[in-house]
């Protein structure tokens, strides 16, 4: 992509209202603008941001054996009235009224929807188990949304729904979804901790939350240091023992949020207890019978007899995740952005915009870089070299290259990794190999 002829409005002062690292480095970076108080438009840098976040979440989920579906924003209340949350739901729920008077909601989470598509499919319990997930915006009616796109009216989240005979399976399907979960966010760069939580309006009585330890989290949290190095899990474990083993293993240690958190009951001494505060990117439920019973989801056992399937639900933040990263990685001088999340890979620069021996050579580097698949921004604005570098550091694409008359004439770019500041030089051939190695 040409900036030239992109749409990035970048920022140069501090807007005022960004009280956070992320909710700043949002705006002036060009990624998302304000509609109305926690709803936001996403401009192209943040929308790329968005999906590829997506993507890994998505990759994540189909790789545990769930399916995607589309479930629409808009819901009847009808079903929340079943389920009985229509009125429990409270301030939070936008509730619309159609052209007939029909009662609607914007949904703000999608237990009813999907039970009653499930029950009115499946029958058996030869089909199951199944997890249907979604990815698809919310609205909820936040007191006070804050801080840009972490507590957002309007959010991006993805919502899966498991479906088990037995309640010893629904909870393997839990535990499947908490090492995808443990996957996904190590995929993003983060270190995620998984926290027992309380249950709130979803209900059921086994539940996760998984927190990214940042110091402007909303949550205080409490955990033993072993976190801070826990070994991933293998690619492939995906037996119901070998997902129990892990999930057991990520939950013996001691982790809490303020809410949980017992000082009196966590035997942790100091030097193993590290307090701090955490952003929530995700929440996992496993809550049996809760909607299945009052609406009916029913399935036929193998004794030929009816029973409420055993549920499960696993949220995640996908647009706060955006923020969430940005916390999680950043300096003075802008976003840094870990490979696999980054708008494009590189930066490049041509510092020499009106001389034609440096743009005949960017705009072949360009092409040559385009024909080789990275994905990559190219200044070739007429603005001067410090504003260039600036507005990369801002950005935060893993790589920056340089090219002005000086590299020119010894036919070098000068290429920069951002996280580190690292500096090489090497040839226009050697920069393609090395994006596409
Ligand atoms: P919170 O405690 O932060 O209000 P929640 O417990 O109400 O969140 P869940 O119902 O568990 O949220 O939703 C699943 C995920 O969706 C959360 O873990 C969080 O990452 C994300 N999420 C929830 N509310 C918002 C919001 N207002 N803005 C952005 N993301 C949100
Ligand atoms: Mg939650």
């Amino acid at each position: 992509m040409r900036l030239s002829r992109y749409f990035l409005p970048t920022l140069k002062e501090n807007p005022s209202e960004a009280k956070i690292a992320s909710h700043r480095l949002m705006l002036r970076a060009g990624m998302v603008r304000q509609g109305a108080a926690g709803i936001y438009s996403w401009l192209p840098l943040g929308q790329r941001v968005l999906r590829k976040i997506e993507q890994i979440v998505r990759e994540e989920q189909d790789r545990a054996g769930a399916l995607e579906v589309l479930m629409p924003t808009i819901q009847s209340a009808e079903l929340w009235e079943e389920s009985g949350r229509y009125d429990d739901y409270g301030k939070e729920m936008l509730r619309i009224e159609d052209r007939h008077g029909r009662k609607m909601l914007y949904g703000p989470t999608n237990e009813e929807m999907i039970t009653d598509i499930f029950r009115r499919e499946v029958k058996s319990y030869r089909d199951l188990p199944k997890n249907l997930y979604h990815i698809q915006w919310k609205f909820r009616d936040e007191i006070r949304p804050r801080f840009g796109i972490m507590r957002g009216r309007e959010f991006l989240m993805k919502d899966a729904y498991s479906f088990d005979l037995t309640a010893e399976d629904g909870v393997n399907s839990y535990n499947a979804m908490f090492v995808a979960y443990l996957r996904t966010f190590a995929r993003l760069g983060l270190r995620a901790i998984p926290m027992r939580a309380d249950t709130g309006p979803i209900g059921g009585d086994l539940s996760h939350e998984f927190l990214v330890i940042a110091d402007t989290g909303e949550s205080e949290v409490f955990f033993h240091k072993d976190f801070n190095d826990m070994p991933m899990p293998a690619d492939g474990a995906d037996g119901a023992e070998e997902l129990a083993a892990i999930v057991k293993g990520w939950t013996a240690p001691y982790a809490a949020t303020e809410e949980m958190h017992d000082a009196s009951a966590c035997a942790l001494g100091d030097d193993e207890l590290v307090s701090g505060r955490g952003i929530e990117v995700g929440h996992i439920f496993f809550f049996g019978d809760k909607y299945s019973k009052p609406m009916g989801a029913e399935v036929q056992g193998p004794d030929g007899q009816s029973q409420p399937v055993q549920m499960g639900s696993y949220g995640v933040g996908v647009s706060r995740l955006v923020g969430g990263i940005i916390e999680a990685s950043h300096d003075d001088n802008g976003i840094i952005w870990p490979e696999s999340v980054a708008p494009f890979k590189l930066g490049l620069m041509n510092l020499g915009p009106k001389k034609d021996d440096c743009v005949a050579y960017c705009d072949k580097l360009y092409a040559d870089l385009q024909a080789a698949g990275v994905e990559v921004l190219y200044d070739d604005r007429n603005d001067g070299a410090g504003a260039k570098f600036t507005n990369m550091d801002l950005i935060g694409l893993p790589w920056q290259a340089a090219l002005g008359p000086r590299g020119l004439k010894n036919g070098v770019v000068e290429l920069k990794n951002r996280a580190t500041g690292e500096k090489i030089e090497l040839s226009g051939e050697a920069l393609v190999a090395k994006m596409t190695a």
